[in-house]
């Protein structure tokens, strides 16, 4: 069963706390029709391909996949928000952007229950900080955890890497990917190959998902302008950063035990 835990002292919680409340039924948006998520700004397209491989060029900190800032694979995400309740501070420097940062919030909080609050005494918070390009870490890591959201980000950009700090890796690195998508090794910048890397580990049961927020765009580390990973289905479009996909909410949702809590 999920703890009862006191926000105020408690730190990240594991996964096997949500998921042994949780009876694998999908649980499905609370929306109807319409697409899901708050209506994100329109990205402006050549930042949107680009900013979340930004922090990787810049070399300043250890990265994976561009945007993940600690090398880990899958299994390693063990650690969830308390109360699916993620605590954040928002720098000086990003007090301007706090519409768009509460927008970007809002994208998640409207299909699940995941809820941003702002950071009280909390031990475990997100600290909202500019820099190079868009990254942060995966699952919640314990005391101040640094998510970059730099002039590049858009508020789509800044919801995927909420969704890293939440917990979820990309995409396009699923083990099953190969039989929804063709990797173009050749079209790769030399030596970022690792981003395109298959990572064993847990999908949650839940089919491969192109319309991710989380999938990697076309062109990601194209060293020629030529598609570094396309669809296998024709006419499908991948890497959007408007909104969670249905999957998208599934799994937040699962992860999460909403319904359960
Ligand atoms: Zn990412």
């Amino acid at each position: 069963m999920l703890k009862s835990v006191n926000m105020m002292d408690v730190e990240c919680v594991s996964v096997s706390d949500y998921a042994t409340s949780f009876n694998d039924t999908h649980i499905t948006s609370n929306t109807t029709g319409s697409a899901p998520g708050a209506a994100a700004p329109e990205p402006e397209s050549s930042k949107n391909k680009s900013a979340e491989t930004l922090k990787e060029f810049d070399q300043d900190m250890p990265v994976q996949e561009g945007d993940i800032l600690i090398p880990e694979s899958r299994n390693a995400v063990h650690t969830l928000w308390p109360d699916a309740t993620t605590s954040y501070i928002i720098t000086d420097e990003l007090v301007s952007r706090e519409a768009e940062i509460k927008a970007a919030f809002k994208m998640i909080s409207d299909v699940t229950c995941i809820r941003f609050k702002k950071r009280d005494t909390e031990s475990s918070y997100l600290k909202l900080v500019t820099g190079n390009g868009c990254a942060s870490f995966v699952g919640c890591q314990g005391g101040a955890q640094r998510l970059f959201f730099a002039s590049e980000c858009t508020v789509g950009n800044l919801c995927h890497e909420l969704l890293h700090a939440l917990g979820l890796y990309h995409e396009h690195t699923r083990e099953d990917r190969d039989k929804y998508v063709t990797v173009n090794w050749q079209n790769i910048v030399a030596g970022k190959e690792n981003n395109f890397k298959v990572k064993h580990g847990n999908t949650q049961n839940l089919p491969y998902d192109l319309a991710s927020i989380m999938h990697y765009g076309r062109d990601f580390f194209s060293t020629n302008g030529n598609p570094t990973v396309l669809p296998k289905q024709s006419g499908v479009e991948i890497g959007q950063r408007k909104h969670l996909s249905q999957l998208d909410i599934e799994r937040l949702n699962k992860l999460y035990s909403c319904g359960k809590l």
